[in-house]
């Protein structure tokens, strides 16, 4: 899938309105598994998992304020960020000053429409551009929600790609929020297209996917999954990555795991990129790095968490992510997938003086004159390196060789029986 097909899905899953619960949550999951066979989990409202509990379901059809001469003034089915999510049920006429209790708007913003949930604490609301609001009449408003809050259950969808050994990398992407792109439909399409594109190779790891609500479903997984939790051995939180702004690597709350230091290596070319620390603010590495748990798991977006104007508004629609953008983050998602299947330790099996490459048919073996001499030169620094204690990752960094060359360097000496891999 190229970036205009994975466009072209967000664009089909803009409409729906997810939530943390609920059939928007389905219908979204039953849309990805037209790409990959997701597993679909569902667990009941009331399950106690870790210091949480599943919530009870919340499902809406229709929601709108009219005036007393029946025109509408907010619908719900023109944008479904016109709901606080997880409004109660109502219907009622009221005035206009009980209606402004109800009502979020953004004063700094004010053509755009926030969006704004309340899981925990029942109330209903509706969230409307600031411009409308202060154009707002004395009249007598009837509103409507059309809900329910009731005992149902949490869904999720989990996606596993056996490898060769049962050590894990986790990609994790939050599908709780509705009609907004970057945060997280980007992270949505781009772990699918990841997950349909490693079905067809054979990897060494074994790759699990999750597409899960936010906070509350990886703490649901991580809660139904303790026993598993230990393969993890390198993991991703993707979100905001189909805006234009320059890549953000959050490091795991270790700092120093080999997620940490892949993804590191890879954007250090990229002037405006940065590497942040990690913080316990965030999206669901905020559980994956919960202490008890401490997982190598770190968060790659673009713009970081919050620190955009169209954040959390109507104005992250389907304007602000494009198809190129979504392809940039997906090539660095694979470079970042080959550079974890890559990195290995590999002995030299000839170190008392260099081997003879020629004699063995190594020199020569690559076309094109630049990749020639840093494929000569990758041969000299595998072997010269390949001790035991150094990575194919940390050859790379003091070689300075593109890791696709040493890669290739390094299957011709395995073909040559000059490497073993280190056990
Ligand atoms: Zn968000």
């Amino acid at each position: 899938m190229q970036g205009e097909e994975m466009y072209q899905l967000a664009v089909r899953l803009f409409p729906i309105c997810r939530s943390i619960t609920g059939d928007g949550v389905r219908k979204t999951l039953s849309v990805l598994k037209e790409f990959i066979a997701i597993d679909i989990v569902e667990v009941p409202s009331g399950t106690k998992v870790l210091d949480w509990e599943i919530p009870d379901e919340w499902n809406i059809r229709e929601a709108w304020i009219k005036k007393s001469n029946g025109e509408k003034i907010v619908d719900f089915k023109n944008l479904n960020l016109h709901i606080l999510n997880y409004s109660e049920p109502v219907q009622k006429r009221i005035n206009l000053k009980e209606l402004k209790e109800h009502l979020y708007t953004l004063p700094d913003y004010p053509d755009l429409v926030p969006y704004r949930t309340s899981y925990y604490n029942r109330q209903w609301g509706f969230c409307i551009s600031h411009k409308q609001f202060e154009n707002l009449d004395e009249n007598d408003y009837q509103v409507l929600i059309d809900s329910d809050l009731k005992p149902g259950s949490l869904t999720y969808g989990e996606y596993l790609i056996p490898g060769k050994t049962k050590e894990e990398v986790l990609f994790s992407c939050h599908i709780c929020h509705p009609s907004l792109c970057n945060d997280n439909l980007s992270g949505i399409v781009l772990a699918v297209n990841l997950a349909s594109e490693l079905q067809k190779l054979e990897p060494h790891y074994t790759y699990r996917f999750l597409f899960i609500p936010g906070t509350i479903g990886s703490i649901t997984w991580l809660s139904r999954n303790e026993d598993k939790v230990k393969n993890i051995k390198h993991g991703l939180v993707l979100s905001l990555l189909g805006d234009s702004s320059p890549f953000h690597y959050k490091r795991s709350r270790r700092g120093n795991t080999d997620i940490d230091l892949i993804v590191e290596y890879l954007l250090k070319d990229e002037q405006s990129a940065k590497i942040l620390d990690f913080s316990p603010y965030g999206y669901d590495e905020r559980q994956f790095c919960s202490p008890g748990f401490n997982l190598p798991v770190g968060c790659l977006t673009r713009t970081p968490f919050g620190e955009f104007p169209e954040y959390h508004t109507s104005a992250d629609n389907l304007d602000f992510i494009n198809s190129d953008n979504l392809n940039e983050s997906l090539a660095l998602l694979f470079k970042v997938i080959s550079v974890i299947e890559g990195n290995k330790k590999w002995i030299n099996t000839n170190p008392k003086g260099e081997p003879q490459l020629g004699k063995r048919g190594l020199y020569n073996s690559i076309g094109g004159q630049i990749q020639q001499r840093d494929y000569q030169m990758a041969l000299l620094w595998i072997l010269n390196l390949s001790d035991g204690n150094h990575s194919l990752l940390d050859i790379a960094k003091k070689s300075g060789i593109d890791f696709e060359i040493l890669t290739q360097a390094t299957n011709k000496l395995l073909k040559a029986g000059l490497l073993r891999e280190e056990k």
